[in-house]
C-alpha cells in the first residue's frame, strides 16, 4: 500500500491508446508523480503531451496500460467509488434543466443526503463561491465565470479532499480568468483541498501552483517538477513581482528544454 499521507501517488504509469489506422499512441510513458495533501499541482505542456490523460487516470476514468495510481492512499478505482475527488472542466457541465442549487446538490443526491442537509450544504457552497443569491436561477442565466464558480461549488459540495481540474478557465476572458484564479486560491485555502490542474498558460500555472509539472510529448512524460515558492498568500501584487517573472521564465525554459524531444504546440505565454 501507499503511504497514507499521499493525496496522489502515480507509479510508473503508462498509457497506450490504440488509434486505429494510425497505430498506437504512447500518451504517457513511465510517469511517477506524488502529490501531498494541500498541494496545488499544475500539469503544463504542449497539446497532446498527455495532461488530460494523466488527470483521467488519477480520476480512474481510464485504467492505465501499466503502472498503478493511488488516490488518498487507496487504489484510484476505490477512490472513485468513494467519491474522494471532484472534477471541473473547461465546459461547466451544468444541467440546464436544474436550478443552480439543484446542480450543486447533485453529488449529494448521489450520496443519499437528505433534502434539508443538501439544501443547507448547497447554500454554504454558493456562499463560498460568492454567489449566495443565485440558487434559484437557471445556469443559462449566469455568465461564463459564474457558471464555472457553480461547477466548482458542485465539485466541492461533498467536501472531497481532491479537486481535479482540466482547463476550467480556458474559455474565460483574461480579466475574468485572473479573478477566478484568485478566487480558486481562496476556496482551496478555506477548504484545504488538494488540486491537480491542467493548463496551457504559464502565468496561470505559476500563480496557482505550489508545484508545476512540466510535460513533454512523443511520448508523454513529466520532464521537470518545479517548486513555486511564492508563499500561499498570493494576490494581484504577486503577478507584478520579480519572483513571479523569474518563475515564469523558469517554467518557460523547462518547456523549451522539453520541446527538444517533442514538437511544441499550443502553449499560452500570456
Ligand atoms: P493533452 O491533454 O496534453 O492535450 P491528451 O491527454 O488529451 O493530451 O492526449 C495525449 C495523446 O493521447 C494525444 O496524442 C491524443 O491524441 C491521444 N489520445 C487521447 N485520448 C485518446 C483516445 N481515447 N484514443 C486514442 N488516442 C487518444
Amino acid at each position: 500500500m501507499t503511504e497514507p499521507s499521499h493525496a496522489v501517488d502515480a507509479r510508473s504509469v503508462s498509457m497506450v491508446f490504440n488509434a486505429g489506422t494510425s497505430g498506437q499512441v504512447d500518451a504517457l510513458v513511465g510517469v511517477d508523480l506524488v502529490i501531498e495533501p494541500g498541494e496545488f499541482v499544475s500539469l503544463i505542456g504542449p497539446s497532446g503531451c498527455g495532461k488530460s490523460t494523466l488527470l483521467r487516470l488519477i480520476a480512474n476514468l481510464l485504467p492505465p496500460t501499466s503502472g498503478e495510481v493511488f488516490v488518498n492512499a487507496k487504489p484510484a478505482s476505490q477512490a472513485r467509488v468513494d467519491q474522494d475527488y471532484g472534477m471541473a472542466f473547461q465546459k461547466s457541465g451544468l444541467f440546464d434543466w436544474r436550478t443552480v442549487s439543484k446542480n450543486v446538490e447533485l453529488p449529494l443526491e448521489l450520496k443519499g443526503w437528505s433534502k434539508t442537509k443538501r439544501q443547507a450544504r448547497a447554500q454554504e457552497m454558493l456562499e463560498l463561491v460568492k454567489l449566495p443569491d443565485r440558487g434559484g436561477h437557471m445556469p443559462w442565466q449566469l455568465s461564463g465565470g459564474q457558471q464555472q464558480r457553480i461547477a466548482i461549488a458542485r465539485a466541492l459540495a461533498a467536501h472531497p479532499p481532491l479537486l481535479l481540474m482540466d482547463e476550467p478557465f480556458g474559455a474565460l476572458d483574461e480579466m475574468t480568468r485572473e479573478h477566478m484564479q484568485a478566487e480558486l486560491l481562496q476556496i482551496c485555502a478555506a477548504t484545504k483541498t488538494t488540486v491537480v490542474f491542467v493548463t496551457h498558460s504559464i502565468p496561470e500555472a505559476v500563480y496557482l501552483s505550489t508545484r508545476v509539472a512540466v510535460m513533454s510529448a512523443g511520448p508523454g512524460r513529466i520532464t521537470d517538477l518545479i517548486d513555486v515558492d511564492l508563499g500561499r498568500d498570493r494576490d494581484e501584487d504577486t503577478r507584478e513581482g520579480d519572483e513571479f517573472y523569474k518563475k515564469i521564465t523558469e517554467v518557460r525554459e523547462a518547456l523549451r528544454g522539453a520541446e527538444l524531444t517533442g514538437p511544441p504546440t499550443g502553449i499560452d505565454d500570456r
